[in-house]
């Protein structure tokens, strides 16, 4: 039995983790983990990791905390452990929910695309990196052979996972040779699931700024340009000692605005909404980067009944069937990986 997986985000790589040795996993990327994304940068002062996606992972689901806690290592697993707290449009910070800051937040200390590489360590599966898959063609004996984007066929699987975001499925799946009627039920139920887009915006300085009693804040009206603001020198090895990062993640109607805004004047005003809200001049940062996340996470989810089943050997899994959370593409790549190997002789 061959199994392809694609995509080596945390829903991919949970199910290939539980699949085992017969899975290939393609990713277009040159990295493990998708969204739970890390950026690293040489300074003069050392290595900066910033987690530029995922902000933290919480182990509230069985699949998550089992996997991290007792499966894969945890030498590297920190709880951020200071608060979130809230802010609305008029500036006014508040403590945040104390249950869940009770919650552990974990970050790894090279951050938390950490888990990624940790689950592909630890599965017996084979990973190809930087191999974008471009479509799949449906055989008369019901294997699917695999193209990538160049139109070089990549071998024939008896099952196929697609485990990208909705919107880069339903592409995938309109490029794919596939009978018709269950082409379009397949586009259909993937359009139901709509992502929001985020500017995620990176401000380095080489300098301590002011402490505060929390580690990030959020917008709880979201009424406000910034939607979550967090400083990542307060996860343990992220940042040398003496320097602060701040991760500023812009709201949906922000960002959408300002998605093709030169990056200069983007990271300017971002870090003029920074000093505002923290009380602070922090308008003179020395350096900065931008990650334009078409798909951030989904306002709207699909069913997965109207996916996995419709086509014999085609499974579907990712965040946008559970909710836009890390534990949650664990969770849906868990229960496919399941009904897989049921499907399977
Ligand atoms: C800005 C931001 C903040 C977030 N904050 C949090 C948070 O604090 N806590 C939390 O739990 N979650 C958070 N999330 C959500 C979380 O990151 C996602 O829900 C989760 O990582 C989704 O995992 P996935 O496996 O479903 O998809 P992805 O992580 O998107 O994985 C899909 C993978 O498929 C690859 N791919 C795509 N197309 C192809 C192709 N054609 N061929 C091969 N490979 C392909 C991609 O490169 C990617 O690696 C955040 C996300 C963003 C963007």
């Amino acid at each position: 039995m061959r199994i392809a997986v694609i995509g080596a985000g945390i829903a991919g790589l949970t199910a290939a983790y539980h699949l085992g040795e017969a899975v290939v996993v393609f990713e277009k990327s040159r990295g493990f983990g998708g969204r739970a994304a890390t950026r690293w940068y040489e300074r003069p002062s050392g290595r900066v990791y910033v987690d530029h996606g995922a902000q933290y992972l919480k182990t509230e689901s069985e699949v998550l905390r089992r996997l991290m806690l007792q499966e894969l290592s945890t030498a590297d697993l920190s709880d951020i452990g200071r608060p979130v707290w809230t802010f609305d449009a008029e500036h006014v910070i508040r403590e945040g929910d104390p249950g869940q800051n009770a919650e552990p937040k974990w970050s790894y200390q090279r951050g938390v695309s950490t888990l990624g590489k940790l689950l592909a360590e630890a599965g017996r599966f084979e990973v190809r990196l930087r191999v974008r898959i471009g479509k799949l063609q449906l055989r008369a004996d019901g294997c699917f052979t695999l193209y990538d984007t160049e139109g070089t066929a990549l071998g024939d699987y008896d099952q196929v996972l697609i485990a990208i975001p909705a919107g880069q499925a339903a592409d995938l799946i309109a490029a794919s040779d596939l009978p018709q009627v269950e082409k379009v039920a397949l586009q259909t139920a993937l359009q139901a699931a709509v992502y929001r887009r985020c500017l995620s915006i990176t401000l380095g300085y080489e300098r301590e700024i002011a402490p505060r009693p929390f580690y990030a804040l959020v917008n709880t009206d979201k009424r406000d340009p910034l939607a979550w603001l967090a400083f990542e020198h307060d996860k343990i090895g992220h940042v040398p000692h003496g320097n602060s990062v701040i991760v500023a993640q812009m709201g949906e109607v922000y960002s959408l605005e300002h998605w093709d805004a030169d990056d200069q004047a983007l990271v300017n005003e971002v870090a003029a909404y920074v000093s505002s809200l923290l009380g602070e001049r922090l308008t003179d940062f020395d350096w900065a980067d931008i990650q334009r996340w078409r798909y951030s996470q989904p306002n709207t989810l699909a069913e997965s009944s109207q996916l996995n089943g419709v086509l014999r050997g085609l499974w579907f899994a990712g965040d946008y069937l559970r909710g836009g959370r890390v534990h949650l593409a664990a969770e849906s790549g868990e229960s496919v990986a399941a009904a897989i190997r049921q499907a399977i002789p």
